[in-house]
């Protein structure tokens, strides 16, 4: 790719290439350019159709040659806090807070060197993702656009409480335990006051294919007070009842949906409730060599459900928002971003093209903050876009490939590697063990 360093004197810069996707809809433009002023987008078409003003020698051009030009990516479930964890315990209760907000600041480049520039973090604990929210904003650290929510609200019966009755929920944890409406209400109301982008609930619990962690009630009025304080919801919701009051209640989207029944498909496309699945990490954990067995049959059997109800919402002409659940041991940032496409594809029945969609022009419903202004190369939204080294709309696994990855440009600016390299693990970080083995008296003897 050849390029020149920065805009012109006016803020203009031209990107042409052999393809243009807009990510509007399926249509490629071959031959064409996109021009950006300053951080936003000005212009796309064909380069025939070029205005002389931007034909003009003066405004540098960087020619991406055959290349394909397309949105940035936006990935509709990120957990930027969660650092990677390989234990619930550790995930919720031994990191502190500071080297957390450290950590997810680096990890935030990880996120966009893959070619995200936007994300949603739909939830996670001590203020973290919208403190790098705000220092990515505030060109402090290189990272995606974000959408933050705080805790997940969950009752004892949802995600955000999974360690016994007898250990409280720490301050940790990203769950946000709430007893009763009133609590319910105002947890919402602080959230808000701490600046999220929305609010989430834990509205299934791990492993629970059948109830659901809150009644209809508590959640039409955690909908009505979000709406009321201008704030989206969202929901994780596995279960067949979660899903099923998720949509009576009219969530703006729904995480998972994993054992949604056809009567509830029928209430999502008649509402047009879009449906972030994440079932990367149902796939990651399932390849992942030393997952305990039980837990194994439960992700295979939930999978299963997920592919046979998700392949009829495909068919029906649902909204689907491809999301990547990155953040865990199994999902560890920078990796797996563009994997739910691929799922997609191979476990929906969906084209390639549909498939691209979903991770930019749809996945912007799932970041409420800058969903007017990523998603798709429109004039008026931000410049951020991908130039690719072959043709993605017809083979998504391409963007998992980094080598074919030529830039990532965001706000009109191509993104260089600070070089930082990963995280070496803290002893605070690990799993607490005192020992791998039963120290009998047998054992001692046979260490002699
Ligand atoms: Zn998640």
């Amino acid at each position: 790719m050849s390029e020149t360093a920065a805009n012109g004197a006016d803020g203009l810069r031209r990107f042409d290439a052999a393809r243009v996707v807009p990510c509007e809809d399926s249509t490629v433009l071959a031959d064409a350019s996109v021009v950006v002023r300053d951080d936003l987008i000005e212009w796309v078409g064909f380069r025939a159709e070029l205005p002389a003003a931007y034909r003009d020698p003066q405004v540098p051009v960087t020619d991406a040659g055959d290349a394909t030009i397309m949105p940035g990516l936006v990935d509709g479930h990120m957990h930027i806090s969660f650092g990677e964890p390989r234990t619930e315990e550790e995930l919720f209760i031994y990191t502190p807070a500071p080297y957390r907000a450290i950590r997810a600041a680096v990890d935030a480049e990880k996120v966009l060197l893959a070619g995200v520039t936007a994300a949603c973090d739909p939830g996670g604990p001590n203020g973290v993702a919208p403190a790098v929210r705000d220092a990515i904003d505030g060109g402090l650290v290189q990272g995606p656009r974000l959408s933050a929510a705080g805790r997940q609200i969950t009752t004892q019966l949802g995600i955000g409480d999974t360690l016994p009755r007898w250990v409280d929920v720490a301050e940790s944890s990203f769950g946000a335990l709430v007893r009763c409406t009133d609590d319910l209400l105002q947890e919402i109301r602080n959230q808000v006051k701490d600046t999220v982008d929305l609010i989430k609930i834990a509205g299934s619990g791990p492993g629970t294919i059948e109830y659901a962690a809150f009644s209809p009630e508590e959640l039409a009025i955690a909908v009505a007070e979000a709406h009321r304080l201008c704030r989206p919801v969202t929901m994780h919701a596995r279960s067949r009842q979660s899903v099923a009051d998720a949509a009576a209640v009219g969530m703006d989207w729904i995480m998972h949906a994993s054992y949604m029944d056809p009567a509830t498909l029928e209430v999502v496309l008649e509402k047009q409730i879009p449906l972030l699945p994440a079932m990367t990490l149902l796939v990651n954990s399932l390849e992942a060599p030393d997952h305990r067995p039980f837990v194994a049959d439960a992700m295979k059997h939930e999978l299963d459900a997920a592919v046979s109800i998700l392949s009829k919402a495909h068919a029906a002409g649902a909204t689907l928002i491809a999301g990547s659940e990155s953040g865990f041991a199994m999902t560890p940032y920078g990796e797996w971003h563009t994997r739910e496409m691929e799922l997609f594809v191979t476990h929906l029945g969906m084209s390639d093209m549909d498939a691209l969609l979903c991770m930019t022009r749809n996945a912007a419903l799932a970041a409420p903050r800058d969903r007017d202004m990523v998603g798709t190369l429109r004039p008026g939204k931000y410049a951020d876009l991908l130039v690719v080294n072959g043709n993605p709309d017809e083979d998504v696994r391409i963007l998992g490939d980094r080598s074919r990855l030529a830039a990532v440009v965001k706000g009109g600016v191509e993104v260089t590697p600070s070089g930082r390299a990963n995280a070496v693990r803290q002893r605070f970080e690990q799993a607490r063990r005192y020992t791998s083995h039963l120290h009998t008296r047998a054992a001692a003897g046979a260490l002699d």
